[in-house]
């Protein structure tokens, strides 16, 4: 046993013992010395042999004496004990997204639930929302991954998907074997639903047999699909997402990396590239007249091809290539251009920070500014603000502005479009603030043609700037609404107005195509995270890759601009 399986181990009996309901300090324990061993440089049985563990911060001798019983029989009777004394169809509740451990033991404590079914029927008949740590909106997130798990599972959205397979990734990184470690494929890729996620590892073949039996042993892992002695694929508990893990030699990881990341057209305009240069590409090596080139980075790789650098976003395999080969790649936006977020909510309508707290978030970002955008009247679930309120918060902000002398914040709002097209707040109080943002959030259902109308209302509205999700999907949960999105983009693009790219992961909308047009038709965009804490500040890298898969540049993103040329911005749409 190595030092990631321990730790799993470690984790496993963590979790058991939070749903048991155990003496916080020892599940504490067992989480730090998972941490512990995931992070230790040296090999763990180096300590054991020189007699050393109690050394190790956190580690008694209680702990020491379960890693001597692993490493000398690869086995735990602790464990084993804990899995009799937790049900498995208790324990199987914590592959469902968004329910940990401590949930299991309070819904198992106070409700006597014990398995899915029961879950399920306690969830429809609203029991949780009463309990101590849940609320309504946990209620509904676990409402809304049940009705997902009962789907045959195809994949993930990019923001879940992404966070297992990185953190996967940096974890099986700490093994002494693995020389190199990247995910590739539709992560990598930045595509927004994630069919089968793929880890790319570097190392010696003939080590290539642990690698994967540590990653067989991963926390979640519910079942191996099909295995060879250097590739497996995996299913995870948690939303049925695919996970392969691949072996490769260390000097072939480069070119295998490219490949492994697709897209498989990409791939083939590749190999039609090399060809034209009398060479030959192969997922080995790129092999030129006298034998094979060394390749060292992927950059190598596309510099021996005669190609510009193509970003992994840009691999759809349509231009990209041609474009690479003239020298005509878009120099796309990257995060660190971003200079702020303009679409926030604050605990004045449904978010959960202060208006101050999300000041200090984001100079922690290093944002130069952000907007304040609660919800308007109508969205009385989310507490959204009316005239009095507004112009109270727009006090608030004034008030907190000179705490933050390096930071802008603009008092702004999203405002509903009601279903005649007409705004949920008079012109005279939005003239008030620095900027408008406008969206639907409301009425659906209606058709293509009374939606279309009802956007571009709005938009004609001197004072809105932004509309923001302008189709209004969620990604697995509701498409589009009908909305003919080329005319909404024309008429934005004729009256100056801003589309957003919210990033959201369950919006990503505008999606990479749209924005794409939006660009080719001279619209300017902002990439939004429309947090509703501050955690989820760090959602702009979500947008970021949108952006980035549609090519666009900084200049095309209002959010590179600097503050004073953004605020003029927004005066001049006002005319
Ligand atoms: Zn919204
Ligand atoms: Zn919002």
């Amino acid at each position: 046993m190595n030092n990631l399986e321990i730790s799993w181990v470690f984790l496993e009996i963590a979790d058991l013992l939070e749903i048991k309901g155990a003496n916080p300090f020892k599940i504490r324990s067992y989480r730090q010395a998972s941490r512990l061993l995931a992070s230790l440089d040296e090999d763990i049985s180096v300590y054991w042999a020189e007699n050393r563990l109690t050394e190790l911060p956190g580690i008694g001798q209680a702990l020491a004496a379960k890693i001597h019983e692993l490493l000398d029989s690869g086995q735990l009777t602790y464990l084993k004990e804990l899995r009799q004394e937790v049900p498995a169809q208790l324990r199987q509740l914590l592959l469902i997204p968004g329910v940990g451990p401590r949930t299991v033991h309070t819904i198992h404590e106070h409700l006597g639930i014990a398995n899915l079914e029961e879950l399920k029927k306690a969830v429809s008949q609203q029991k949780l929302r009463e309990l101590p740590g849940l609320g309504t909106k946990s209620e509904l997130a676990i409402k809304g991954a049940l009705a997902k798990m009962g789907r045959v599972s195809v994949g993930l959205p990019l923001g879940e998907a992404a966070t297992v397979a990185y953190e996967l990734a940096e974890a099986m990184g700490q093994l002494p074997v693995v020389e190199y470690i990247e995910v590739a494929g539709e992560i990598r890729r930045r595509e927004e639903f994630v069919h089968q996620a793929i880890l790319v590892v570097g190392a010696r073949l003939d080590l290539a047999e642990d690698i994967l039996a540590t990653f067989s042993s991963a926390p979640y892992v519910r079942k191996v699909i099909n295995a060879s002695p250097t590739d497996i694929t995996v299913l995870l508990g948690i939303g049925g997402l695919k996970l392969r893990l691949v072996v490769v030699t260390p000097s072939e990881f480069p070119t295998q990396l490219c490949y492994y990341t697709g897209s498989k057209e990409h791939w083939l305009h590749l190999v039609a590239q090399a060809k034209k240069h009398q060479l030959e590409l192969t997922p080995h090596a790129l092999i030129g007249k006298h034998g094979p080139i060394i390749i060292e980075t992927e950059e190598d790789l596309y510099r021996y091809l005669r190609l510009e650098y193509v970003i992994p976003e840009l691999r759809a395999g349509k231009e990209e290539v041609l474009s690479a080969a003239q020298g005509t790649l878009p120099q796309v936006i990257s995060l660190e251009q971003i200079r702020g977020d303009l679409h926030l909510h604050t605990n004045w309508s449904d978010g959960k920070e202060s208006v101050a707290s999300l000041a200090q978030a984001a100079i922690e970002r290093g944002y130069e500014y952000i907007a304040i955008t609660d919800h308007s009247q109508r969205l009385r679930i989310a507490r959204g603000l009316d005239a009095r309120r507004l112009n109270k918060q727009i006090e608030e902000i004034k008030a907190v502005r000179p705490k933050f002398p390096n930071l802008t914040i603009l008092a702004g709002i999203e405002v509903d479009i009601l279903a005649d097209g007409q705004l949920d707040l008079p012109n005279e109080l939005l003239a008030k603030l620095d900027l408008v943002i406008a969206s639907v959030h409301s009425g659906f259902k209606q058709d293509r043609e009374t939606m279309t109308k009802r956007i571009l209302s709005a938009l004609r509205n001197p004072y809105v700037d932004i509309l923001a999700h302008p189709s209004g999907r969620l990604i697995g949960r509701r498409p589009a609404y009908q909305v003919d999105l080329d005319t909404v983009l024309k008429e934005a693009q004729q009256l100056g107005k801003i589309m957003e790219i919210n990033s959201s992961p369950e919006r990503l909308d505008l999606n990479a195509e749209w924005a794409s047009k939006a660009k080719n038709l001279g619209l300017k965009l902002a990439i939004n995270t429309d947090a509703h804490d501050a955690q989820r500040l760090a959602d702009m890298e979500y947008g970021v890759s949108v952006a980035r898969r549609a090519g666009l540049e900084a200049e095309d993103v209002v959010n590179t601009w600097p503050a004073v040329r953004l605020k003029w911005c927004f005066q001049s749409i006002r005319g």
